[in-house]
C-alpha cells in the first residue's frame, strides 16, 4: 500500500522523534520518495567544508554501514515499503566505501521499501576514491549516475580549495566512469576561490565542456563559519572572489553553457540530452527537494520531509552507531511548519526552479494563493528586474538568478 506523502504541509504541533511520525491517513496515487543515505567519511577535510563530513574516521566504516543498513530495514517496519523514485548517497565521500557495502545498502533499499523501474541511483565520488573495477562493481550494483566533486580543474584552484587530488586524477577518473558504463555523470565546480581570474574561470569552463558530462553544478565559494577557509580569510592570508567578479563568472558560464547545448534549470544546476533532441538529464533526486516533494534521509544527520513533517538525525557518525546499536532512537529533532512556513518555503524552493511557480499549482497544494500572500512582494521583486512576472506564474530572471538570496529574504513570513 502506497499512503499520499504529501510535503511538509502539516498543522499540527509535533513530537521530534521520528518513532512519533504519525501514520498518513489515506491512500492516494503513489508519488514515491527520494531516499537520501548519508556517508559521512572523507579521505581529508577541504578547506571550505562545513558539511557533515569527517576524516580519521576509517576505523568506523563497517559498523557505520551496518547501522545504516540497520536504520533501512526500521524505515521499511516503520513505514512499510515506500516506492523509491531516487536514491542518492551523498557525502561525505560516499566512494570511499567499498563497492559490496553500497551493493549491500542498494539491495537492502530494494528489499525494504520497493524501487521503481528506471530509479535514478546517484552516488557522489571523489576523484582519485575511485578506480576501474570499483566502478563497474558499482555500476553492476545498480548505481546508475555518478557526480563527482572536481571543483577545479586549476592546479592552484584545487590547491586554494584544499582538494586532495590533481586535476589529471580528476579527469582520469571520469575516463574509467565512461569507461565502466557511467552514461550519467555529473561534474561539480566552485567558482570565486581566492586567486581565481576570470582566466581561470574560462580554462575551467574550457576542461568541463571538453569532457561532454551530462550534468554540470556550479557554485559559488561561500565562506563557511568555523572552516579553515574563514580562518585564513579573517587572518587577511586570503581573499576570495569579490561579488562583481563571482558574477561576471556566473554569467560567463551560463553562456558558454547555453552555447554547448547545456540547459540551465536551477540556480546552479544545468543539464544537456543525452541524445540530441531527448530530454535534459535533470538530477530527478534533486528535484524531489526543489519541487518540495517527500523524501527520506537515513544516516547521520540527515534530514526527512516526510509524511507532513520535518525531522533530522544527530549530526555525530559514533554516536548514531552507538544508538543504532543500542537500539535507540536516531533522531535528534523535528518540527510541523506552519502553513504560512510550509507556503513560503514552496514558493521559494520552486522559484530555483526555471519551471518556476505556478500560482494555480500552489494554492491548489497549500489552499492559499501567492498571489494573495506575497502580491506586493512580488511586484517589487519584479519591478526590480529579479522576477518575471505573468498570470500564470513567476520566474527568476537572470539578475534574480545572481541576487537569489535578497528574493528570498523578501519572501520569507513576518517571524
Ligand atoms: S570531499 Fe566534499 S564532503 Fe569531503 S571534505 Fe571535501 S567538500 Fe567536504
Amino acid at each position: 500500500m502506497v499512503w499520499c506523502m504529501s510535503s511538509c504541509d502539516s498543522t499540527s504541533d509535533g513530537p521530534p522523534a521520528r518513532a512519533s511520525l504519525p501514520e498518513a491517513s489515506a491512500p492516494c496515487a503513489d508519488p514515491g520518495i527520494g531516499l537520501y543515505l548519508h556517508i559521512p567519511f572523507c579521505k581529508t577535510k577541504c578547506h571550505y567544508c562545513d558539511f557533515n563530513a569527517y576524516a580519521g574516521l576509517g576505523a568506523w566504516h563497517a559498523r557505520y554501514v551496518a547501522a545504516l543498513r540497520r536504520e533501512i530495514a526500521l524505515a521499511g517496519e516503520r513505514y512499510g515499503p515506500l516506492a523509491m523514485r531516487t536514491l542518492f548517497f551523498g557525502g561525505g565521500t560516499p566512494s570511499l566505501l567499498p563497492p559490496e557495502a553500497i551493493a549491500a545498502l542498494i539491495g537492502d533499499a530494494r528489499r525494504h521499501h520497493g524501487v521503481r523501474p528506471g530509479a535514478e541511483v546517484t552516488l557522489e565520488a571523489n576523484p582519485a576514491t575511485v578506480e576501474l573495477a570499483g566502478l563497474r562493481a558499482l555500476r553492476a550494483a545498480g548505481v546508475n549516475r555518478l557526480s563527482f566533486g572536481v571543483q577545479s580543474l586549476r592546479p592552484h584552484g584545487l590547491r586554494a580549495l584544499g582538494r586532495d587530488h590533481s586535476a589529471a586524477e580528476a579527469v582520469a577518473s571520469y575516463e574509467q566512469a565512461r569507461a565502466a558504463g557511467f552514461e550519467n555523470v555529473n561534474l561539480d565546480f566552485i567558482y570565486g576561490w581566492p586567486g581565481q581570474t576570470l582566466a581561470d574561470w574560462d580554462a575551467d569552463l574550457d576542461a568541463m565542456l571538453a569532457l561532454r558530462p551530462e550534468h554540470l553544478s556550479l557554485y559559488a565559494l561561500t565562506v563557511e563559519q568555523g572552516t579553515p577557509l574563514a580562518r585564513l580569510v579573517a587572518q587577511g592570508r586570503v581573499r576570495p572572489a569579490d561579488d562583481d567578479l563571482c558574477a561576471d563568472m556566473y554569467e560567463r558560464a551560463a553562456e558558454r553553457l547555453a552555447a554547448a547545448g547545456y540547459r540551465h534549470y536551477e540556480i546552479s544546476n544545468w543539464a544537456r540530452p543525452a541524445a540530441p533532441g531527448g530530454p535534459a538529464l535533470a538530477c530527478e533526486h534533486n528535484l524531489v527537494y526543489w519541487r518540495n516533494e517527500p523524501y527520506l534521509g537515513l544516516g547521520c544527520g540527515a534530514h526527512s520531509c516526510f509524511g507532513g513533517r520535518r525531522f533530522w538525525n544527530v549530526l555525530s557518525p559514533q554516536e548514531y552507531v552507538c544508538r543504532v546499536e543500542q537500539g535507540l532512537p536516531v533522531a535528534a529533532g523535528g518540527e510541523a511548519l506552519t502553513p504560512a512556513l510550509a507556503l513560503a518555503e514552496e514558493v521559494m524552493l520552486r522559484l530555483r526552479l526555471d519551471e518556476g511557480l505556478d500560482f494555480v499549482a500552489v494554492a491548489a497544494r497549500h489552499g492559499a494563493d501567492p498571489r494573495a500572500v506575497y502580491g506586493p512582494a512580488l511586484a517589487e521583486l519584479a519591478a526590480l528586474g529579479l522576477l518575471d512576472l505573468d498570470a500564470a506564474g513567476a520566474r527568476l530572471t537572470l539578475r534574480g538568478r545572481l541576487l537569489s538570496n535578497a528574493v528570498f529574504v523578501r519572501l520569507l513570513p513576518a517571524a
